[in-house]
C-alpha cells in the first residue's frame, strides 16, 4: 500500500467506512502526509456542510424555470413540426 493506493480510496477513508481494507488503515498510521491529507479533507467538508446553501440568484432561477417548463412537453429539445 501507498500513498496513491490510499487516494484511490479517498473517499471511503474519509466516509469512515468501517470495512475499510486493513492495509488502508496500516498505511495511514504509518504515512504522516497522509494523515494530514485525511485530516485537512475531513476539516474542509466540516466547514462546507456548516454553511448555508448559497441563495439562488432571481435572475437564473427565472432563466432555469423558463427552460424547464419550456422543454418539458418536448424531451430532447428538437422541436418537430411536421407541417413546416
Ligand atoms: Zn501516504
Amino acid at each position: 500500500m501507498d500513498c496513491r493506493e490510499l487516494m484511490d480510496h479517498l473517499d471511503a477513508v474519509l466516509e469512515g467506512e468501517r470495512s475499510l481494507d486493513p492495509a488502508l488503515l496500516q498505511h495511514l498510521a504509518a504515512c504522516l502526509g497522509c494523515r494530514q491529507l485525511v485530516a485537512t479533507c475531513r476539516q474542509t467538508i466540516l466547514v462546507y456542510r456548516s454553511q448555508p446553501a448559497p441563495p439562488i440568484p432571481a435572475a437564473l432561477h427565472r432563466k432555469v424555470m423558463k427552460k424547464v417548463n419550456g422543454t418539458s412537453a418536448q424531451p430532447g429539445g428538437t422541436p418537430t413540426h411536421p407541417r413546416s
